[in-house]
C-alpha cells in the first residue's frame, strides 16, 4: 500500500481511538499534537482549514472554525439538509490547497471533516469525500463514506466509498445530527464550566446536555437555557424523572427514592441531593429558563 493510504488509515486509527477517551470530541492540542508515521509527526491540524500534512501530497482534513459567540454560527448554511459544504480556501480556485482537494474528489480519497463546535474543541467525521466542486460559489460538496468496522485487517480505501446517492445523502445527515448534538453538548458543558450542575462533578468525559424540555417538544430547542450540564448518573435520573428540578432550582428527589434502602450510591448518589440548589452559569442569559423548568417540573410530578 503506498504511503498516502497508510497514513490515511493511520489517521482514522487515531480519531478512533482518540474520540473513544475524549467522548465525542477532540481537543486542538489532539489534534495537532497528532501521531507519528514511521518515526515523524503527523498532525492534523493547521493554520489552513484545508491541512496537508507533510508526509503526504494531498489534503488530510478540512476544518471549519467554531463560532465566535456573538457572532452568526457559521455552519448555518453550512450543516443543513443531507449534504456538507465547504468554502475554497480564499477566492482563487486554483490555489494549492483548492486544487489538492479537487484532486480527492477526482481519485476519490477519504478526508476527516473537523468541525469546531466551541472554541479549541472539534468533531471528527471520517471517512468524507469530496463530491462535488461549485467554482461559482467557491465551494466544494462533502459526503461521508463507510466507516470501515475494522480497522486492523488489509483495507482498501475505495471500499469507503459510498456509491449510492441514497445511502450517502443518510450518512451524512446522520454526521449532521451528531455534529448538532456536540455542538450543544459543548455549549452547555462550557456555560456551566465542565461540572455536573447537581454534584459539580468535574470530568468532561462523564458529563453530558440534558435537555430540560426533551428534543421532539415544540420548545425542546438545543440552545443552554434549554439544557443543564449533568453528569451521566444525573443525567439519567433526570430524563427518567428520578430527580427532578423546580423552577426555583431546587432538586427534588422522588418520594419512593428518598425511602428506599440500598447502600451507598443511592444515599450519596442521589437521596444526598435532595433540597441542594442547582449550580448555574453566572451569566443570566446562559441560566436555565425558568419556563422551560417549570414546564418539566409537572412532569416529574406527574410521575412521583
Ligand atoms: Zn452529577
Amino acid at each position: 500500500m503506498d504511503v498516502d493510504s497508510q497514513v490515511r488509515l493511520a489517521a482514522f486509527a487515531f480519531l478512533e481511538q482518540q474520540t473513544r477517551l475524549h467522548g465525542g470530541t477532540l481537543s486542538w492540542d489532539v489534534l495537532s499534537r497528532g501521531f507519528h508515521y514511521e518515526g515523524r509527526p503527523v498532525p492534523l491540524v493547521g493554520p489552513p482549514g484545508i491541512f496537508t500534512p507533510a508526509v503526504i501530497r494531498l489534503p488530510l482534513t478540512i476544518t471549519t472554525a467554531p463560532p465566535v459567540r456573538g457572532k452568526q454560527a457559521p455552519y448555518d448554511d453550512e450543516l443543513a439538509g443531507d449534504v456538507l459544504r465547504y468554502r475554497y480556501r480564499g477566492t482563487d480556485p486554483r490555489h494549492r490547497d483548492n486544487v489538492g482537494l479537487r484532486e480527492t474528489m477526482r481519485r476519490r480519497i477519504p478526508l476527516i471533516y473537523l468541525h469546531g463546535v466551541v472554541k479549541g474543541y472539534y468533531v471528527a467525521a471520517w471517512p468524507v469525500f469530496v463530491v462535488g466542486d461549485d467554482a461559482r460559489a467557491l465551494t466544494f460538496t462533502v459526503a461521508v463514506g463507510q466507516r470501515p468496522a475494522d480497522l486492523s485487517g488489509p483495507q482498501s480505501l475505495a471500499d469507503m466509498v459510498l456509491e449510492g446517492e441514497g445511502e450517502r445523502r443518510y450518512a451524512t445527515r446522520a454526521t449532521i445530527v451528531r455534529l448538532h448534538q456536540q455542538s450543544f453538548r459543548m455549549r452547555v458543558l462550557q456555560a456551566y464550566r465542565e461540572r455536573c450542575a447537581i454534584c459539580r462533578l468535574r470530568h468532561q468525559e462523564l458529563l453530558e446536555a440534558a435537555h430540560i424540555l426533551p428534543d421532539g417538544h415544540p420548545r425542546g430547542r438545543p440552545i443552554v437555557p434549554n439544557g443543564l450540564a449533568l453528569c451521566s448518573l444525573h443525567h439519567a435520573a433526570f430524563d427518567r424523572n428520578v430527580l427532578g428540578v423546580g423552577p426555583d432550582l431546587k432538586v427534588e428527589v422522588r418520594v419512593d427514592i428518598l425511602d428506599e434502602a440500598d447502600g451507598p450510591m443511592l444515599v450519596h448518589g442521589l437521596q444526598g441531593f435532595h433540597g441542594a440548589v442547582l449550580t448555574v452559569p453566572r451569566v443570566q442569559e446562559l441560566r436555565p429558563n425558568r419556563d422551560f423548568l417549570a414546564e418539566r417540573y409537572e412532569l416529574f410530578k406527574k410521575a412521583s
